[in-house]
């Protein structure tokens, strides 16, 4: 028993050992194909991601924060003032990002968002009103209807 397990212990780290290497080796074999595509001198890749919940940050907590101008104003100083910042600042530093945006936003703040795909940003489905599906078919449909609300009022 003593040399079965005396002998099994180090087979199984030098397999644990192997894997970990063979793993390694992949993952650089991987990175090594995306980085063919990167800029020249590219050494790491960030993801840059904005939500613009705007108001729907409030409804999605509470239909009755609709009352509140407070949180209603709130809501709407980011696509009135800090996305213009924003944007004005990824313009300075060259840098492109993904702004995900409600529909109802969209259909509120269309201007902004409008402005967000003008100067190349991408935009991504943030549901329609902030809102947590439960069901796919649920998701289908808020998919589905904020997809239409990009395309008309977005072009995208
Ligand atoms: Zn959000």
């Amino acid at each position: 028993m003593q040399g079965i397990t005396s002998t099994c212990i180090p087979s199984f780290e030098y397999s644990r050992t192997l894997a970990r290497l063979l793993d390694a080796s992949a993952k650089k074999r991987k990175e090594d194909k995306v980085r063919k595509n990167w800029p020249e001198g590219t050494r790491m890749c960030v993801a840059l991601t904005f939500d613009l919940d705007a108001e729907t940050f409030w409804f999605s907590r509470s239909m009755d924060t609709i009352n509140n101008p407070n949180l209603m104003a709130e809501g709407a100083y980011g696509p009135r003032v800090g996305v213009p910042r924003i944007l004005d600042m990824l313009d300075r530093q060259g840098l492109k990002a993904t702004f995900f945006i409600p529909g109802w936003v969209i259909e509120r703040h269309t201007e902004t968002c409008r402005e967000i795909v003008r100067r190349g940003h991408e935009v991504g489905y943030h549901g329609y009103l902030h809102e947590k599906a439960y069901f796919p078919e649920q998701d289908r449909e808020l998919v589905a209807k904020s997809r239409k609300i990009m395309k008309e009022l977005l072009g995208v």
